[in-house]
């Protein structure tokens, strides 16, 4: 079976990729930094998502020189002028998720100013050290209230328009075939798999 190694210790993430990866039929091997024994990880210090998918990628393959994809994600608030963006995961660092999903909406409170968008930059690079990059964007806006228990991060208060509900109450279902990481995964797909 092909191997992918995914430069990510998110396990969210990770099985997210699997399972995206699944239902479109890849028959691929996905193995983690964890499970090659890494424990080092890089420093992501880019100011753009593309740079730092490239860090992810790059401090990995150097390493190991597997074909490698890294995605670096995050939330981007139109209140806030698209931030937390690129530190979406380092936002607020003192609070748990639910405290910074509260935090968010206690923010915009009474503002009609509640759009929001999920981006994701994904970075592989082939065996031979080719690198391409895939990237997905999921708009929504940002919920009066934390809603949902599926998924993770910011999902809770993340509303997507066409079912007026969170991601955390859509699940998997949902994220699996439209999230910003499935969107950009379905690029890489058609474009790279057969590059293993
Ligand atoms: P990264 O590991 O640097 O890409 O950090 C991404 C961060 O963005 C995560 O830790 C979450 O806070 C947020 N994020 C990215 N994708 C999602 C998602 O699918 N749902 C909820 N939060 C997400």
């Amino acid at each position: 079976m092909k191997k992918l190694l995914v430069a990510s210790s998110n396990k969210h993430k990770l099985s997210e990729i699997e399972d995206i990866l699944k239902i479109n039929g890849c028959d691929i091997q996905i193995v983690s930094p964890e499970e090659l024994g890494c424990k080092e990880e890089p420093d992501e210090n880019g100011s753009t998502f593309e740079e730092n998918a490239f860090i992810k990628a790059d401090f990995y393959y150097q390493r190991y020189h597997l074909p490698t994809l890294a995605d670096d994600s995050g939330i981007c608030i139109d209140f806030f002028d698209g931030k937390p963006g690129i530190h979406s995961a380092r936002f607020l660092p003192e609070m748990n998720y639910q405290q910074k999903c509260q935090y968010i909406i206690d923010q915009l409170k009474d503002s009609d100013n509640r759009g929001a968008q999920f981006v994701d930059c994904m970075c592989f690079i082939e065996e031979n050290g080719n690198v391409n990059y895939y990237k997905g964007i999921n708009r929504g806006y940002i919920a009066k209230k934390i809603a949902g228990d599926k998924g993770f991060g910011y999902d809770p208060i993340f509303v997507i328009p066409e079912y007026n509900k969170t991601e955390a109450e859509l699940g998997e279902e949902y994220k699996n075939r439209y999230s910003h990481r499935a969107i950009a995964l379905k690029k890489w797909i058609i474009d790279a798999k057969d590059k293993l």
